[in-house]
């Protein structure tokens, strides 16, 4: 089969008056038809970067500095505005980091999803309206007449949350980018979205890519995880595979950074991404790795299957000596 998106050493700039902010590096990913990738990393990772770049989002001082992207086999970075709009609306749909921006304040709910519909399908104004209460019934808004009449306001953060799946959802698309779906929801908030985004991928055989902080998420929903850091890729396999033997440094700091046991203290890694205007060479998590050598600081890191498994990479040159001392949660 072919991939539903393919991406390939990708690269993403910011111009700043103080030189370009190196975003997104040499980020290569594909996703398989009904499945779900994962994106992980800390604030500043890059992940939001990489998904507006995917749908040639990027506005202002972003730009695409290489590589290729390829959505069914076709290049999105070589579409014309048009065949882009068609594949915003009708194959990809993005529900950005922010609430806020991504829905109208001066609008009602109903006439925000049934306008997408009316965008992308051929209906009549009624038809559209009986499709978007189809898809707040579908997100379980408690009640979609109701709530279709609502201003977003006047809904709560995990009802907004739905009203922008179930908008997402609206187009019925072959690929749904999430980012954070679940940041700022109370954690019982948070569980109902997951759960929800779990059955809408099980009904409708989507295929998902997943941007969170959270593993917790990560490890609820996602086939395969890549762990992102200061705009690379430095480790990606399938979820179990990575968080049961993490190989990456990164990888291991970040699991260890998971509350464990009784006390669930946080044990963040220390230190925080340097400046992305100037990439240091070697790997650009040396500078906080506990497995750090002078030889990590030269040349370029490429990533190595791990035992062999092509599916299961990372970007680490002492990979093998992280796995046979990994970092532990702190457990005192
Ligand atoms: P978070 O988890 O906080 O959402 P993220 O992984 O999504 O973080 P991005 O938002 O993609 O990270 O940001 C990646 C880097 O690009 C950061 O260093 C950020 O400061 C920088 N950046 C983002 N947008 C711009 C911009 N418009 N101009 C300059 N730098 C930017
Ligand atoms: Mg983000």
């Amino acid at each position: 089969g072919r991939s539903v998106l393919s991406v390939d050493d990708l690269s993403v700039e910011y111009r700043t008056d103080d030189g370009a902010v190196k975003a997104v590096r040499n980020v290569s990913l594909h996703i398989e038809p009904g499945e779900t990738l994962g994106i992980a990393g800390e604030s500043g990772s890059g992940k939001s970067t990489l998904a507006l770049a995917i749908l040639r989002y990027l506005e202002g001082n972003g730009r695409i500095t290489g590589g290729t992207i390829e959505y069914d086999g076709r290049p999105v970075l070589d579409l014309s505005s048009r065949e882009l709009r068609e594949l915003r609306g009708n194959e990809i749909a993005h529900v950005p980091q922010d609430p806020n921006t991504a829905l109208n304040p001066s609008m009602t709910v109903g006439d925000q999803i049934s306008e997408v519909v009316r965008t992308h399908r051929d209906v009549s104004r009624s038809e559209a309206m009986e499709q978007t209460y189809e898809v707040l019934h579908e997100v379980n808004l408690p009640d979609p007449k109701t709530n279709a009449s609502q201003y977003p306001h006047e809904l709560s953060g995990g009802q907004q949350q739905r009203v922008l799946l179930a908008i997402a959802l609206a187009c019925q698309p072959k690929l749904l980018i999430l980012d954070e779906p679940t940041t700022g929801l109370d954690v019982t908030t948070q569980a109902k979205i997951l759960d929800l985004i779990d059955d809408l991928i099980e009904e409708r055989d989507t295929s998902v890519l997943l941007i969170t902080h959270n593993l917790g998420v990560i490890n609820q929903i996602a086939d395969r995880v890549g762990i992102m850091y200061a705009g690379e890729i430095m480790e990606v396999g399938a979820t179990d595979e990575v968080f049961r033997s993490p190989t990456n440094p990164y990888t291991q700091g970040l699991l260890a950074s998971l509350p464990q046991g009784e006390d669930r203290r946080l044990k963040p890694i220390p230190g925080q991404i340097g400046d992305l205007r100037t990439i240091p060479d070697g790997c650009v998590f040396a500078d906080r790795c506990e497995f750090a050598t002078d030889e990590c600081r030269e040349g370029s890191v490429e990533k190595v299957s791990v035992d062999g498994n092509p599916s299961h990479m990372t970007r680490c040159r002492r990979w093998k000596h992280a796995v046979a001392n990994p970092i532990q949660a702190d457990t005192q």
